[in-house]
């Protein structure tokens, strides 16, 4: 059926003092319900600024949407007013943030600000607003949540705060959810179950869940479908066993050999040289080619378009069929 979330040829820019920052340049993508897509990328490569636009929290100066379309539930999101904006915002999609201590207001118990959800977008009384908030606290997994609702943030360990967050993000029964490096912060144990969480929820509430991340480890157990992002622009698109499996993409195929993985154990870790382009000057042709082992003189003057490497995915690259099948030795002479 149709998808809940429809991002078509998004663009968005920013001004800077150094010229015009080109943060996404032509993003498509689609979420449906009751699916997790995880967006990997470095920092700068506008996977958050690409979420934060669907989200509508970019529709102010330095930061501005100049094409495409973001389609949620049907509806064209970028053409709608501020106040009907608002309330998809607040009713129908919410965000997870990184640090949930900034995020939540630390002069509130977590009860109140649970609790505020329901009093004002539902009408509830206090009373049976602090019971909500209870019952929602224990569906996070906050251990002794009746007697910990009285507490303030500070009062909680980091990964406790971000069940928190999560819990906040849940109250109003959203559609989608965009959680933001939700784990980054967090020792690797807590992320897992946290991530874990996040995963049991979506499914539980069919919501759409995007994931932004730039540790392909964390996402791999928990997201269908991966988008990954280099200097504003999708690079690759596959399902996720997919892409482990045969990278279609030199990027890709880089930031998978940069991780430890089973089975690869003694192999030395590859590192992608070099670093992603300022984004008032985007190399010419393919983005990545100053840094890819792969490229060739197309590379430098051609951009490459999304083509189809398979059934469900696509790569941003020329020479994708070779990097299927046969990229692994280029990178093994690269290492
Ligand atoms: Fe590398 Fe060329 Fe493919 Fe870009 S198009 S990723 S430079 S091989
Ligand atoms: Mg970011």
């Amino acid at each position: 059926g149709e998808p809940l979330l429809d991002v078509r040829d998004l663009r968005v820019e920013f001004r800077t003092r150094d010229g015009v920052a080109r943060a996404v340049n032509g993003v498509s993508y689609t979420v449906a319900a009751g699916q997790t897509l995880a967006v990997l990328g470095e920092s700068g490569s506008g996977k958050s600024v690409t979420a934060q636009a669907v989200m509508g929290i970019l529709d102010s100066p330095p930061g501005f949407v100049t094409g495409g379309e973001i389609l949620f539930q049907g509806r064209d999101l970028l053409k709608l007013g501020k106040e009907e904006r608002r309330k998809v915002r607040g009713a129908r999609m919410a965000m997870i943030f990184q640090d949930a201590l900034s995020s939540l207001n630390p002069v509130l118990t977590v009860g109140a600000q649970l609790g505020e959800m329901f009093e004002v977008h539902e009408g509830m009384s206090r009373k049976k607003a602090r019971g909500r908030a209870v019952e929602l606290m224990e569906r996070v997994g906050i251990p002794a949540a009746r007697e910990r609702v009285g507490d303030y943030p500070h009062q909680f360990s980091g990964g406790m705060r971000q069940r928190i967050m999560i819990a906040m993000a849940l109250a109003l029964r959203p559609d989608l959810i965009i959680a933001d490096e939700p784990t980054t912060a967090l020792d690797v144990t807590v992320q897992a179950q946290v991530m874990d969480l996040l995963a049991e929820l979506q499914r539980e509430f069919t919501m759409g869940l995007i994931l932004i991340t730039h540790d392909l480890g964390v996402v791999a157990d928990v997201a269908d479908t991966i988008a990954v992002m280099y200097a504003g622009r999708i690079v690759e698109t596959a399902p996720v066993h997919q892409l482990y499996k045969a990278p279609a993409h030199p990027y890709t195929r880089g930031l998978l050999e940069s991780i430890p993985r089973l089975g690869h154990k003694g192999r030395e870790l590859y590192a992608i040289k070099g670093l992603p382009p300022n984004l008032t000057a985007i190399p010419p042709g393919c983005a990545f080619h100053p840094r890819c082992p792969l490229a060739r003189d197309i590379c430098r003057t051609d951009p490459p378009p999304l083509y189809e490497a398979g059934p469900d995915r696509a790569s941003a690259c020329h020479f994708w069929r070779e990097t299927l099948d046969g990229g692994k030795e280029i990178f093994d002479g690269a290492r």
